[in-house]
């Protein structure tokens, strides 16, 4: 882009590499460590963020659609990339083509890939994924085995592995997760008895990968927290993570309004006193939940101001305090720090009534990213 928008996300690579290894750190040698990248890499630019995990000993990636594979393909990474779900049956081709590692959930799917690769004198990689009590995608754990042996000498297929995905890993103590890994278990024991290697298992998140070392097995999938930001409060003192991005912003507008005077379409805020109003060119479009309208704070002058006003599209506005001076062109952090304030991905999250997650790539949609 030729000009710069005077508001951006700063995503602070070394971060990445940093958690990267934190993480490794927690699981045994032998462990395979994936980095999810999908939806941009949470908001974070997939291409950036994979390389630099791939640099600081990720052995794999992955990603939630075709589309997000090509893109790294596109930009010259040659490493293994997974795709998490199985895509239609229509992406066969594209799956060899990339040369991506599948995952498989359905028969057709299975050996439409299998005749594919066959076809062009091919084995096609793919990992069984396992539904143990998520009810999202998978084979039902006490159909895995049967499901497996029927595709056990099927032309132009290796089974690379099987895995399963929890549903509450980032809860200490929980009875269902418990459950998932019995169920998972089970399935494993019984794909053995057919004879088959399951081959790489895996089952953790990153919840699962801090938290629960009994589910480390050959392979961990670590998203959010290679991003530094924590899957919930649980693990906030169990690993040091590093938040990789900021969002900042800088002034557009400075105003006096009146007592009385209201802010923003519905003028859901009015001022109890003379006051003045500052604004900044970011909004709802750019990551900036709606939700948050009168409940989040920005950093401004070393100091935290409260945001005032419905959030708009593609702006916001904030209430600067007494005795602080500001003027256009004056910087702003949204998440972030600023002198000894900082405001965290997740505080703007639970003031939006959602997770970092979300908050995270949203942040992604629109705004210019800048690599530090
Ligand atoms: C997104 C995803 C992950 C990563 O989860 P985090 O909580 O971000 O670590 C792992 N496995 C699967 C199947 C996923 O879809």
């Amino acid at each position: 882009m030729g000009y710069e928008r005077y508001a951006r996300v700063e995503i602070d690579l070394d971060c990445v590499a940093h958690n990267v290894r934190v993480l490794k750190g927690l699981v045994p040698r032998r462990t395979a460590f994936m980095a999810v990248v999908k939806a941009d890499a949470y908001g974070h630019g997939a291409v950036p963020v994979a390389r630099t995990a791939l640099g600081a000993g990720a052995d794999r990636l992955g990603v939630a659609t075709i589309e997000e594979a090509a893109e790294l393909r596109d930009a010259g990474i040659t490493g293994t990339i997974q795709l998490l779900s199985e895509p239609p049956v229509s992406a066969v081709p594209a799956i060899l083509d990339l040369d991506l590692v599948s995952t498989v959930t359905t028969r057709e799917f299975a050996v439409e890939l299998g005749k594919r690769a066959a076809a062009l004198d091919r084995e096609a990689r793919y990992h069984l994924k396992i539904d143990t009590g998520m009810n999202r995608i998978g084979v039902r754990a006490e159909d895995a085995a049967e499901f497996a042996r029927g595709l056990k000498d099927f032309p132009g297929l290796r089974l690379e592995g099987v895995f399963t995905h929890f549903a509450t890993a980032e809860t200490p103590g929980d009875w269902d997760f418990e459950s998932q890994l019995q169920r998972f278990e089970a399935a494993r024991a019984q794909i053995r008895t057919e004879g088959i290697d399951p081959g790489m298992v895996g089952a953790a998140n990153s919840a699962a990968t801090i938290l629960h070392p009994e589910s480390h097995y050959d392979m961990v999938r670590c998203g959010i927290a290679i991003y530094g930001l924590h899957p919930w409060r649980s693990t906030y003192d169990k690993v040091d993570l590093r938040p990789a991005m900021s969002v900042k912003a800088q002034v557009s507008f400075v105003k006096r309004i009146g007592m009385g005077e209201g802010v923003s379409y519905g003028l859901t805020w009015r001022a109890s006193a003379p006051s003045t109003i500052a604004t900044l060119p970011l909004g709802y479009a750019d990551g900036v939940h709606r939700l948050a309208s009168n409940r989040m704070s920005v950093l401004c002058g070393g100091v935290r101001c409260d945001q005032v006003g419905r959030v708009c599209m593609d702006q916001i506005m904030f209430e600067v305090p007494r005795g602080v001076q500001v003027r256009p062109g004056d910087e702003v952090v949204l998440i972030g720090s600023m002198g000894d304030a900082r405001i965290t991905m997740d505080e703007l999250a639970e003031a939006a009534e959602t997770i970092n997650y979300e908050t995270a790539c949203a942040f992604g949609m629109r705004l210019p990213r800048r690599y530090v």
